[in-house]
């Protein structure tokens, strides 16, 4: 049985006194133990801020992008070492707001993945077909593509510790959101790509659905075979939708 993970993905949002509330309003209906993991990743320059008010919480924090890069002359890079000393646990790679509009290539975001376990923090391995390779009949070669730059890599093993996040692009930030069948196909085919090196690593593996998740839609989303969990991005900053979301992820 894989445990269930809920993510928030701030994007380019929040402030200090908004932060504050959003994660206080988040500390007061979360608890320290409880079944399924929650995170929020925030803008790297409030992660100081996240570890101040969320240490010895249920709430864990991290970041949404790392340099592949330990350390060097890469002015404006934030290197996973950094991040673990922030006592973050999870950072997001490769996410397609990365990839389209910041140039970032199936390769640049393995490398990512790569330093991210050096590091010792747990990568979020963001893939997703856009619209357009949807309708052309092309979503299993772009999610093998994707898959396979991870496995060139690091291998299956190296998947051992991390996540996978399933994010069609169609459906982020649109209001959108697939299907439970939709994405239950799509995330069982990453799991078969995965699987077909290491059964094992596969069975294992958390693969999150990212796109318009809202609490209203969470549930049957959550309750499908393959789907462990959610990267929430627009909901992330309602502490109401996403307690609800986080909610409806412990109750399968
Ligand atoms: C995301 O940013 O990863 C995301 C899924 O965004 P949204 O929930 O707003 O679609």
């Amino acid at each position: 049985m894989r445990s269930k993970v809920v993510v928030g993905n701030w994007k380019l949002n929040g402030s200090l006194a908004g932060n504050e509330a959003l994660l206080k309003a988040l500390l007061r209906e979360i608890p320290r133990d409880n079944p399924v993991a929650c995170a929020v990743c925030v803008p790297s320059p409030y992660l100081a801020q996240a570890r101040a008010l969320l240490e010895g919480s249920g709430i864990a924090w991290g970041a949404q992008d790392l340099s592949r890069h330990d350390h060097g002359a890469y002015t404006g890079e934030v290197s996973g070492a950094m991040l673990v000393d922030l006592g973050c646990r999870y950072v997001i790679v490769g996410h397609s707001e990365r990839r389209t509009l910041f140039g970032e290539t199936d390769a640049i975001a393995a490398q990512k993945y790569v330093a991210a376990r050096n590091a010792g923090l747990t990568p979020i391995y963001c893939v997703g077909e856009t619209l357009e390779e949807r309708e052309r009949g092309q979503m299993q070669a772009v999610l093998a593509r994707q898959v396979d730059a991870l496995l060139a890599g690091y291998g299956a093993t190296g998947l051992e510790r991390g996540l996978v996040a399933y994010e069609p692009v169609w459906a982020i930030g649109t209001g959108k959101t697939a299907t439970a069948a939709q994405a239950d196909e799509a995330q069982a085919f990453i799991r078969a790509r995965i699987g077909a090196k290491d059964a094992g690593v596969a069975e294992r593996l958390p693969i999150l659905y990212g796109g318009s998740v809202k609490a209203a839609n969470a549930k049957e989303l959550f309750a499908m075979p393959n789907v462990d969990g959610g990267l929430v991005g627009g909901a992330s900053l309602v502490a109401e939708e996403f307690v609800g979301i986080w909610r409806a992820a412990g109750s399968r």
